[in-house]
């Protein structure tokens, strides 16, 4: 399969016009986010400074991970009868405190704006910064926005990662390293570690860490990768700080994959053999387990609404890999610089669009019955019901799938829902 992989058409998608909308959208907030940063960084919490409707959805929506010690809470603050600001600060360092004398575990506190306009007239950052010297040096505490007036679900972790840049100590040494940038699953990320240096490329670091204590330096000799497409504002805080990012398609899909660890290969003059001799049989690997959802997707239409901004990606690999028909890839932003080889990749003519006008994208999909839907939780069913298979947008960021060894789950991630429509059919 993907050796025999159509080279891109001329530019692809690069000067494919883009239908731009700007009206009701339907997609989560930043806090989303939450659900999966707690799991990667192991001694951070997250603490929503919101409403009820926060906790409401932080813990509906992290339903399924609610264990006798969670790593994120919600300080309630729109409720009350608040005489003025002096009480909203005097109750979060209340709350702050009361929270690190019970879990003494933490290193690194978030707090997390929302919309309220309670929690809006609120300064957080400096009341991050009141409570880190307050906490210091146990912990640290720093602020970002997850609310839904500002961000879309996934751009909850940019914002975290890009309030983390500024603490990142300092690399002094010239010395070239590598910076994988972007929230992976452990699992996903010891596999990249170990194929990098079967290639000799040794000095890899991660953000964000594991731990709030282990975090990766940064300096002019530090290049990275965005693993995922949504970071838009922590690329540019840490090209202030004089890292080099390294422009390369992401890493879904065996194509995309091997495209991505080429560009660090290239940056640190790994010689192809060496390449081809690290690679080879996870991508062989790879190839024959996205060969099995190949048979079952190709030639299938596929329409993607604007959620999680990895719908350029993910269409380049249904389309390249699985032989599926993009009928129209939607993302909520379209950053050009970041997404240049995915558009490039993309069949040329694909229709595509930029923000949501969810009505009339609704009317679209249904005038087109694409054989399957990627879309949020809110559109999937009343689509369903019409008959039309939907794959949820936010399992595409609780799986694992980058890299060779999730290629196939990847790929059988858009085969499940036709295939189960298929057996309620018979
Ligand atoms: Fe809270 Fe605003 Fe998100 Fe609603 S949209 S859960 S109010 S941050």
């Amino acid at each position: 399969m993907s050796a025999t992989l159509d080279a891109p058409s001329v530019g692809g998608c690069t000067e494919a016009p883009v239908l731009r909308q700007r009206g009701q959208r339907e997609v989560f907030c930043g806090l989303t986010g939450i659900i999966w940063l707690h799991r990667k960084i192991q001694d951070a919490f997250f603490l929503v400074v919101g409403s009820r409707t926060c906790a409401h959805l932080i813990q509906s929506a992290a339903g399924v991970m609610i264990f006798a010690e969670p790593r994120f809470a919600t300080a309630i603050i729109d409720e009350r009868d608040l005489a003025g600001l002096s009480d909203a600060n005097d109750e979060l360092d209340r709350v702050v405190s009361q929270l690190l004398e019970r879990r003494p575990d933490i290193r690194l506190l978030f707090l997390v704006g929302s919309c309220p306009s309670e929690v809006i007239k609120l300064d957080l950052s400096r009341a991050a910064e009141r409570l880190s010297a307050q906490h210091m040096p146990q912990v640290r505490v720093l602020n970002y926005s997850g609310s839904g007036i500002e961000t879309t679900f996934t751009q909850g972790e940019d914002a975290c990662l890009a309030a983390l840049v500024p603490i990142l100590p300092r690399d002094v040494s010239s010395a070239r390293s590598l910076l994988i940038v972007g929230a992976l699953a452990d699992v996903v990320e010891d596999q990249f570690r170990r194929l990098l240096s079967a290639m000799g490329v040794e000095d890899v670091r991660f953000l964000p860490p594991r731990s709030g204590i282990d975090l990766p330096a940064v300096g002019p000799g530090t290049v990275y990768l965005l693993a995922q497409p949504f970071l838009a504002e922590t690329a540019r805080a840490l090209e202030a700080r004089g890292a080099v990012r390294l422009p390369a398609p992401f890493p879904l899909g065996v194509e995309g994959t091997t495209a991505w660890l080429r560009a660090a290969a290239d940056a640190f003059g790994v010689a192809p053999a060496a390449f081809e001799a690290a690679i080879a049989a996870p991508r062989a690997r790879a190839e024959t387990g996205m060969a099995r959802c190949r048979a079952e997707l190709a030639g299938k239409s596929i329409f993607f609404f604007p959620d999680s901004q990895l719908e350029l990606p993910l269409a380049r690999v249904v389309s390249r890999e699985l032989g599926m028909h993009l009928v129209e890839v939607g993302t909520p932003y379209l950053h050009r610089q970041h997404m240049a080889e995915e558009l490039a990749l993309l069949p040329a003519g694909t229709a595509l669009s930029e923000g949501q006008d969810v009505d009339r994208q609704l009317d679209r999909a249904r005038a087109a019955r694409p054989d399957l839907v990627v879309c949020g939780l809110g559109l999937a069913n009343p689509l369903e019901a019409e008959g039309i298979s939907t794959k949820w947008s936010i399992e595409l960021l609780f799986t694992p799938i980058q890299g060779y060894d999730q290629a196939a789950d990847l790929a059988e991630l858009f085969a499940r829902p036709l295939v189960r429509r298929m057996k309620l059919r018979i």
